[in-house]
């Protein structure tokens, strides 16, 4: 594989056994590779932010639903972490009214943080992500191997985009290491990469897509599920455990009776 990167504007060629390209969700190593992929854009966007650190949340995070809005509220070692979910086709609008009327929502919704709001002083102080599903047909090639965003991308609900990529990086890790011992780079011995993480990452990326359908949605009768799930949830330890366990990467399945369990 070659490979011509720029630095400063000086072109430098490089060359290598494999090439490995987890360069996110709009990856140019996947389209130069030509990998077949479906990509589906979110509805959804988030606004992101820092504030000032929260007596009241040290400890624990907040986060608030309400149909078509979800506020997070996360301690960090010195700050606050805040995210705003809002369907796309409202951020125009937000923007318009100008961060002072965010301010001052934010501040409604959660009036423990009125006072630490004062470095948001513009729309600078805040940004934006729009989420999206890539799904590629084949993470490997002969001579290279794809990971993480670029061909998995997912949506944030279940907070697992990381983690997933993190995971990619060990078991490719240990492929290539099998490559370079029988000198063979072709897709086909590449390949236990992509069939180790199969399952796991369609679940992931599955079950987020749907958490997201009801948690993050402007839809009444959605609305009235994710409510539900949200409460199921917290009244029963045996539930809040499979929830647990699946949104931390531990299981790659849910048996369909506790999916139903979730929502009777
Ligand atoms: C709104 C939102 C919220 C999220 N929240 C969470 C969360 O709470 N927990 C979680 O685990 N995940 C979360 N994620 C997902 C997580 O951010 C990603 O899954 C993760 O960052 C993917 O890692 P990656 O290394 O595959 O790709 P990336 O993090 O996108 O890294 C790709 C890197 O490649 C670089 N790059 C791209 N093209 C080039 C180029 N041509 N030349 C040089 N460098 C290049 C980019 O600059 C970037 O640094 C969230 C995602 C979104 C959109």
């Amino acid at each position: 594989m070659r490979v011509t990167a720029l630095r400063n504007g000086e072109a430098i060629e490089y060359s290598a056994r494999i090439l490995v390209g987890a360069d996110g969700e709009n990856s140019k190593v996947r389209k130069t590779l030509g990998v077949q992929t479906r990509v589906k854009e979110s509805p959804n966007q988030y606004l992101f932010m820092l504030i000032g650190p929260v007596d009241s949340i040290r400890q624990e995070a907040r986060q608030y639903f309400a149909r078509g809005k979800m506020v997070g509220l996360y301690p960090t070692l010195k700050s606050t972490y805040v995210f705003y979910y809002l369907p796309k086709r409202q951020l125009n609008d937000l923007r318009s009214r100008g961060v002072e009327s965010f301010r001052k929502e934010l501040g409604e919704i959660e009036p423990e943080v009125s006072d630490c709001l004062d470095n948001l002083h513009s729309w600078e102080d805040v940004s934006h992500a729009a989420p999206m599903r890539v799904d590629a047909e084949n993470w490997v090639v002969d001579g290279a191997a794809l990971m993480g965003d670029a061909v998995h991308a997912l949506d944030p609900a279940w907070a697992q985009g990381a983690n997933l990529s993190l995971q990619d990086a060990v078991a490719l890790a240990d492929t290539v290491e099998r490559c370079f011992e029988s000198d063979d780079f072709s897709a086909s011995a590449l390949r236990p990469y992509q069939l180790e993480r199969w399952k796991q990452t369609k679940f992931v990326q599955d079950q987020s897509e749907r958490t997201a359908q009801i948690t993050t949605t402007e839809n009444r009768f959605y609305y009235w599920l994710g409510k539900r799930l949200i409460r199921n949830t917290g009244a029963d330890p045996g539930l809040m455990k499979i929830a647990l366990s699946a949104s931390s990467g531990l299981t790659n399945h849910i048996s369909m009776r506790d999916r139903i369990r979730f929502f009777i």
